[in-house]
């Protein structure tokens, strides 16, 4: 056999080189690639197999018919949704996020609701010792759940436990922290997150088990971040928060069993994570009187409406090169909508800092979130408030026309349901009808500047 060949791998985003480099292209951090070592080979050699057979796969047609997965649902709703409506029996999730955001607060909380809606539940954490884990059970009000605890990191001992005790969910905080005596390598590098991710969800498959692994986002080169098993589980799910905010956002970014781009939204606590069944309420809920450039956006996350507040800020620049600050949004979407309001609209920004902030720490990716970006600009702009009581939305092309994007009733609803009278989107698609609202349809961005802010 060849020798095998040595790559190198980001730790942080999982791009893979054949040799090393200070920066990597994928992501652009730095000192992040690292030498991979490699799964070890164990996949059929050699041209047939002669002795060394497996058996028949057995096979079906397409018009198979098969019954969905019967799934068990925690009881916290926020939970349950980014799952796709419940934990799937055999299902591998990965939860990733920053360190310290609450991961292990949210899965010590899922493991008990799981463990008292009747699944086998064990907990097992290479980040603390027993003990700190039942603090915080205590300091929850979780001490009750019949959620089993071990504090080990090393695979081969957990594995034989699984194997022994036989649970239906194992809760492993964090991957990071899990070492493997099949490979040559330090805890925490991408060859032993990689494997230890391989050998858990495999063994959890086989042995008809769920598997959740926690794993750290990081910017170091020398540990793996989740990056690197997202391609090994049926579920990736981010926790995602802002210091300083008090609410956590749980997003589903792959989900083979649900709708991807769900998101769970909850509160921290004293008392750990609560659930937020309202978050348009939250979000809007620290939004003084309407003001220039504050604009409504009435968003789409999943399945879920969620209105936001998008704050603008333009202010003549000091500097030959402006200023452009984005928080919350893409920043290249930023300019895109600058570019279509200066050589469509006749309005420019040329000597202005710009600055956008979506308030209360929320990232949206929605496209039709551009036309509340150009209201909010436009208002910090023109230094004019929007019509108040009015929610925005609707995606920009480069030639400036607008076009609706989906679930226009949802919004409308939502909108509605928080005290919202009137909405300003794009024409076309399907008619509408919201009583109660007025909505003011527009075709392009030319009309909207002018209806909106007069001539511009
Ligand atoms: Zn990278």
């Amino acid at each position: 056999m060849a020798k095998s060949s040595t790559t190198f791998t980001c730790s942080a985003c999982a791009s893979s080189y054949t040799k090393w480099s200070g920066r990597c292209d994928g992501c652009g951090e730095w000192n992040t690639i690292v030498e991979d070592k490699g799964l070890s080979k164990s996949g059929p050699s050699g041209k047939s197999l002669g002795a060394r057979r497996g058996s028949t796969v057995q096979l079906t047609d397409l018009a198979t018919k098969e019954a969905p997965p019967p799934r068990t649902r925690s009881g916290i709703d926020e939970l349950d949704r980014v799952l796709g409506g419940g934990l799937v029996p055999t299902s591998a999730i990965l939860v990733g996020g920053d360190p310290g955001i609450g991961k292990s607060t949210l899965l010590l909380q899922g493991a008990a609701q799981f463990a008292r809606s009747g699944l086998k539940t064990i907990y097992v954490s290479g980040e603390e010792a027993s003990a700190q884990v039942r603090m915080r059970a205590q300091r929850l009000g979780l001490t009750d759940a019949p959620v089993q605890l071990a504090s080990e990191t090393n695979l081969r001992d957990i594995l034989t436990t699984l194997e022994n005790e036989k649970p239906q969910l194992v809760i492993i905080d964090s991957i990071q922290t899990m070492w493997s005596d099949t490979v040559d390598s330090a805890p925490g590098s991408v060859s032993q997150v990689r494997s230890a991710a391989h050998e858990l969800t495999t063994f959890a498959k086989r042995n008809g088990m769920s598997v959740i692994l926690v794993g750290h986002v990081t910017k170091e080169g020398q540990i793996a971040g989740p990056r690197v098993v997202e391609h090994m589980v049926d579920t990736v799910l981010y926790f995602e928060g802002e210091r300083g905010h008090q609410f956590r956002i749980l997003r589903a970014v792959k989900n083979r069993f649900g709708p991807a781009d769900e998101i769970g939204v909850f509160e921290m606590t004293g008392s750990g994570l609560a659930e937020v069944t309202n978050p348009s309420a939250l979000f809007l809920s620290e939004r003084g009187t309407p003001s220039a450039g504050s604009v409504v956006f009435a968003g789409v996350e999943g399945t879920r409406p969620v209105l936001v507040e998008l704050q603008a800020l333009v202010a003549p620049s000091p500097h030959s090169q402006p200023r452009r600050s984005v928080v919350g949004w893409d920043g290249s979407r930023l300019a895109m909508i600058l570019a279509v309001l200066e050589s469509r609209c006749g309005i420019p920004f040329a000597g202005l800092d710009v600055y956008l902030n979506v308030a209360g720490g929320m990232k949206i990716s929605e496209p039709a979130a551009d036309l509340a970006v150009a209201a909010a600009l436009l208002s910090a702009r023109e230094d004019a408030p929007l019509p108040e009581g009015a929610v925005v939305f609707g995606e920009i092309s480069l030639s400036g026309a607008l076009r609706p994007g989906p679930q226009t009733e949802n919004r409308l609803k939502e909108a509605q349901k928080l005290g919202f009278t009137a909405a300003i989107a794009p024409s076309g698609g399907k008619p509408i009808e919201v009583t109660g609202m007025s909505l003011r349809q527009m075709g392009d961005l030319i009309q909207f500047v002018g209806d909106i802010f007069g001539a511009g």
